[in-house]
């Protein structure tokens, strides 16, 4: 099998390449290998399905602003294509003074962030989440919750109408190097599967 494109891992990331590759370049030819019966059979699909805000990343960041970004961009996704996702947003609590300064700092970073973030006195916070006792509370809206199980299942229905191909129970064990012979510079990479 030729192909373009061997993608090994069909997790969140190896499914979006594969995905995204299909949609920027139709008639490319992409594989995605994955070890195991089933897609995001690992970390994807067994994390806590949070959509992060990117309030902890450095201001100005490529990871604050991916965040950003990703935290909207799959909530539209999940809108889009009828995936349950709740905006339930999140509560980061100092329940000690020594974790006030924390606390503060990272409510400059959030507005550094450019994320909408409320501030929230252990009265609010109480009506907010219950069950939390703190000195000083802040709330960011815009975090959420979603399935990254059936985000991969909708990934995954648009890489085969794209050309590309999904081989389960393939694992990559082996990649070898070589040159291709004359005209063609590139490095061929084969791959030996399971
Ligand atoms: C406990 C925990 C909670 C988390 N919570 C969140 C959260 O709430 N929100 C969030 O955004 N992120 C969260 N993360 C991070 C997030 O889950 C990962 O960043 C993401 O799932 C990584 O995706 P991946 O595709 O790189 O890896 P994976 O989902 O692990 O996919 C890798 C795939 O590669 C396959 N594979 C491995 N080796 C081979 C091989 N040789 N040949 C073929 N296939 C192979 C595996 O079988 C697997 O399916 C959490 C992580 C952990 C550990």
């Amino acid at each position: 099998m030729k192909v373009d494109y061997a993608i090994i891992g069909g997790g969140i990331l190896g499914l979006s390449v594969a995905m995204h590759l299909g949609q920027r370049q139709p008639g490319l030819r992409v594989v995605l290998l994955e070890k195991e019966s089933r897609l995001a059979a690992h970390q994807t699909g067994r994390n806590s399905g949070v959509i992060h805000s990117g309030i902890y990343y450095a201001p100005g960041s490529l990871k604050a602003r991916q965040a950003r970004e990703g935290n909207r961009s799959m909530v539209a996704f999940c809108e889009k294509y009828g995936i349950a996702y709740a905006v339930c947003g999140k509560v980061i609590v100092a329940t000690q003074q020594a974790e006030i300064s924390r606390l503060d700092q990272l409510l400059a970073r959030a507005r550094a962030n450019k994320l909408a973030v409320e501030l929230l006195m252990p009265e609010a916070n109480k009506n907010i989440e219950p069950h939390a006792r703190c000195l000083k509370g802040l709330r960011i809206p815009s975090t959420a919750i979603v399935s990254y199980q059936e985000v991969c299942t909708k990934f995954s229905q648009f890489i085969e109408p794209q050309g590309g191909v999904i081989r389960l129970n393939s694992e990559v064990f082996a990649i070898s190097e070589r040159e291709i012979p004359p005209l063609d510079t590139r490095t061929r990479l084969s791959l030996a599967l399971a």
